[in-house]
């Protein structure tokens, strides 16, 4: 397999400061009068340059967003159920090394953060655990499945690269959706981040949201992790993996999510860090390269900055969030970053209708 293996290589070695030096606000012009983008005109609006045409982005990304989605963003919450790790990424607060109580939860536990979740009205969760050989197995996660199903309508799972087989294990028990962040594209860049453990193995990574197509995963999400590497480029390898698996497999609803780094428990500094208005360039551009492609923007993000971000292209939306493990239950639980947005979900509903908005619970219901 590996076609987006193969995409990457093309730019093996391309020199990227030499492709912006070269640009002019004329060709960031000429981007935004074509009605469809490939790779290096999308590459054009993520350039320092078109910085100075922001405002044409935002305009041209708002008319794509509304003729695609109409006003509606869609709302989930993350339940984290497991954050025993093996691995030892070095930005995250659930790494191995890293010592404090962790925790496991029961099927019963399950079913208690589940309830709480729902009385706060969301049909859609996200199912997140970290990676253990036997706190953390397919099994387990078919079975937490299963219990989340009496709750919600659309299940997505956040969890460590699966085989097509596991995948499709998942989808049985009733999983329509898979995020996966690659975290860091440049190779390179990758290894050092993730020293020990499975997820150091960057390919199988890499290749997983295709696997996770394969299967017949309804529905796929990508991102790096911005503040890791270089943003533009990380956002232009995000695009074109996208793009890739959306045209290799029509059937799928492959969506982004452009997730900032936020302080956890170990202290980990952003190494290139990535700043508001970079953040919405990235939106701006990938919502204009790809209009059809959903982009999800989490409570890592402050709630003044997501709610000017729903006029720019975002689609969908967490709330009410808790990132630890059982912390709807129980609030004095560690999560695995800080929040920037606690706001619960009535609240980002009216914030939504507000401003004209259409909050989506469920893919065929408002309210
Ligand atoms: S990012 Fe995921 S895999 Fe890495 S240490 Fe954290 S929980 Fe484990």
């Amino acid at each position: 397999m590996s076609g987006i293996k193969e995409l990457l290589r093309h730019y093996d070695g391309f020199d990227f400061d030499a492709f912006f030096n070269n640009l002019t606000l004329k060709d960031v012009d000429r981007v935004l009068a074509k009605d469809r983008l490939v790779p290096e005109d999308y590459l054009t609006l993520l350039s320092p340059v078109a910085v100075g045409r922001l405002e044409e982005m935002a305009q041209r990304a708002q008319a794509d967003t509304i003729k695609h989605f109409g006003r509606t963003i869609q709302l989930f919450a993350p339940i984290y159920v497991s954050n025993y790790c093996i691995n030892t990424c070095v930005y995250c607060g659930f790494n191995h090394d890293n010592e404090f109580a962790r925790r496991h939860l029961s099927l019963d536990e399950v079913d208690k953060e589940a309830r709480v979740i729902s009385q706060m009205g969301l049909k859609h969760i996200l199912l997140l655990t970290g990676e253990h050989p036997t706190k953390s197995t397919v099994h387990y996660m078919g079975d937490c499945v299963r219990v989340l199903k009496r709750y919600f309508s659309c299940i997505s799972v956040e969890v460590y690269a699966l085989t097509e087989a596991e995948y499709r294990q998942l989808i049985e028990a009733g999983v329509d959706g898979m995020t996966m962040y690659q975290e860091v594209y440049q190779k390179d860049l990758y290894r050092p981040l993730h020293p020990s453990g499975p997820k150091k193995d960057y390919l199988f990574r890499l290749d997983a949201p295709e696997r996770a197509c394969q299967a017949g995963m309804r529905t796929v999400t990508l991102g790096a992790l911005l503040g890791l590497a270089p943003w533009r480029q990380e956002s232009f390898f995000t695009g074109l993996h996208a793009a890739y698996l959306q045209s290799r497999y029509p059937a799928a609803d492959i969506q982004v999510a452009p997730p900032r780094l936020r302080p956890c428990h170990g202290g980990f500094q952003a190494i290139s860090p990535v700043s508001d208005a970079d953040l919405v360039q990235y939106i701006l551009a990938y919502r204009i390269f790809m209009p059809h492609s959903g982009i999800t923007v989490s409570t890592r993000e402050r709630s003044e900055l997501r709610d000017q971000l729903i006029r720019l292209g975002v689609t969908r939306m967490s709330a009410g969030v808790s990132t630890a493990v059982g912390g709807y239950s129980d609030k004095k639980e560690e999560g695995q970053f800080e929040l920037a947005d606690e706001r619960g979900v009535e609240e980002i509903r009216m914030m939504l209708k507000n401003n004209g908005y259409q909050p989506v619970f469920q893919d065929w219901h408002y309210l």
